[in-house]
C-alpha cells in the first residue's frame, strides 16, 4: 500500500568539480546524498542528513527546499563543504578522482539530538563507512529496512569497517566492478551470492547501460538499461538509480521480487535522464511529461510485462521544473 512516509537518507553532500568531454564546471551541487534526495523526491518525501560548509550557496539549499526536501538534518559547520574533483573520459564508465577533500564531513556528527530518530527505513548512501554505521548508530534502533552503497575506494581501503556495516544491511547496491572486488571471483551472480552471505539479503549490481541484476533471497532479476544517443556526464547516476529502487520500497514498505523489478526500471529511467546532462540537472529539470514519455519508450523497447510499467504510470510527480512554475 502507497504511503507518504519520508525516506531518510545521508552520504556526502559536495561542491564538485567536474570534467567531461562536454565541458568542466566548479561548485556543481553534488554528493551522494544530493543526488539520491533530488531524484527520489519526485515520488515521496525525503529526508537528507549531512554537512555543508559555511561556503553552501543558498541557491542549493533553496533548490532543496523547493524539492520539498527535509533538511533539518543537514547541518552547517564553519568550514568548506566536502569537494570531489572527477574526470570521465573514452566511454565514460568509471570516473577518475582528481582531488578529494572531505572538509567538514570528517567531523561529521549525526545532528540529531534528542530523542533520536526512528525512521523505520534509510538509504546510506556512499561516504566512508564508519560514517554510514555512525548514522546508524545514533538512531534509536536500526531501521527493519537499511540500504545502503559503497564505492572501489573503501573496499579497498576500509574492508574491516565495511564488513562490519554489511552485517546491519538489508539491501546493497554496488557496481559491477566493485561486487566482483569485494566478493573476490569474475563473475556476477556468484559475486551476489558471496555478498548476501556477508549480510544482506538483497544484493543489486548495476551494470550501466547494460542495465542492473537484483537477488534477493534465491530469487534472481535483471532489467535492462535504456540505450541513449549520447551520455554527458554520469555522476550521480548509481545514487539517482538507487533512489528509483528505495523510492518504490519506500511506498511499498517491504522489498519483494516485484517492487525490486519495478523499481529497477524506476531507477533506470530517472538514470538514464542523469547521464545525459550534466551534474544534478537531469533531475532538477526532470518534468512529468518527460518522464512518461521514457516510460513508454523503455516499456516498448524491453517488452517489459506491463504490470511492472503500470504502478509508475500511477504515481504522481510531486515536484515540476523551475521553468513551469
Ligand atoms: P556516483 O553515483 O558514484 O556517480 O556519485 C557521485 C557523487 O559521489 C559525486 O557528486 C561526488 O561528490 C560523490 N563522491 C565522490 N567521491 C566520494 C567519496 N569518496 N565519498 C563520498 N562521496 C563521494
Amino acid at each position: 500500500m502507497a504511503t507518504e512516509k519520508s525516506l531518510m537518507a545521508t552520504g556526502s553532500v559536495a561542491l564538485d568539480t567536474l570534467e567531461t568531454p562536454f565541458g568542466e564546471s566548479g561548485d556543481v551541487l553534488g554528493g551522494s546524498a544530493s543526488h539520491f534526495c533530488l531524484a527520489a523526491s519526485h515520488f515521496i518525501p525525503t529526508q537528507i542528513v549531512g554537512v555543508v560548509g559555511t561556503d553552501f550557496p543558498d541557491a542549493y539549499r533553496d533548490l532543496f527546499d523547493e524539492r520539498g526536501i527535509d533538511t533539518q538534518y543537514l547541518d552547517q559547520k564553519e568550514g568548506k563543504t566536502f569537494s570531489w574533483h572527477g574526470r570521465y573520459t573514452g566511454p565514460m564508465e568509471e570516473a577518475e578522482t582528481l582531488e578529494v577533500q572531505m572538509n567538514v564531513h570528517e567531523d561529521f556528527e549525526p545532528p540529531f539530538g534528542s530523542p533520536a530518530p526512528d525512521p523505520d527505513m534509510i538509504f546510506l548512501g556512499n561516504i566512508a563507512p564508519d560514517f554510514q554505521i555512525d548514522v546508524l548508530d545514533h538512531l534509536e534502533d536500526d531501521p527493519p529496512i537499511v540500504a545502503a552503497d559503497t564505492m572501489r575506494l573503501w573496499i579497498e581501503t576500509e574492508r574491516p569497517s565495511l564488513t562490519s556495516l554489511l552485517e546491519r544491511l538489508d539491501l546493497l547496491f554496488l557496481n559491477y566492478e566493485e561486487a566482483l572486488l569485494l566478493a573476490d571471483t569474475d563473475n556476477t551472480l556468484s559475486a551476489a551470492r558471496r555478498i548476501q552471505d556477508m549480510g544482506p539479503e538483497t544484493v543489486i549490481v548495476k551494470k550501466g547501460e547494460h542495465g542492473a541484476i537484483s537477488v534477493h533471497g534465491d530469487e534472481i532479476q535483471t532489467v535492462p538499461g535504456f540505450p541513449l544517443e549520447q551520455e554527458r556526464d554520469p555522476t550521480g547516476a548509481g545514487d539517482t538509480f538507487a533512489a528509483g529502487v528505495m523510492s518504490i520500497v519506500r511506498r511499498e514498505s517491504e522489498i519483494t521480487p516485484d517492487v525490486l523489478r519495478t523499481g529497477m526500471i524506476l531507477g533506470t529511467i530517472w538514470g538514464s535522464f542523469n547521464v545525459e546532462h550534466f551534474g544534478p540537472e537531469g533531475m532538477i529539470s526532470l518534468s512529468s511529461d518527460q518522464f512518461s514519455e521514457r516510460l513508454k519508450n523503455y516499456a516498448s523497447i524491453s517488452s517489459i510485462n506491463r504490470k511492472f510499467i503500470e504502478p509508475l504510470e500511477q504515481i504522481p510527480f510531486r515536484t515540476s521544473p523551475p521553468q513551469d512554475k
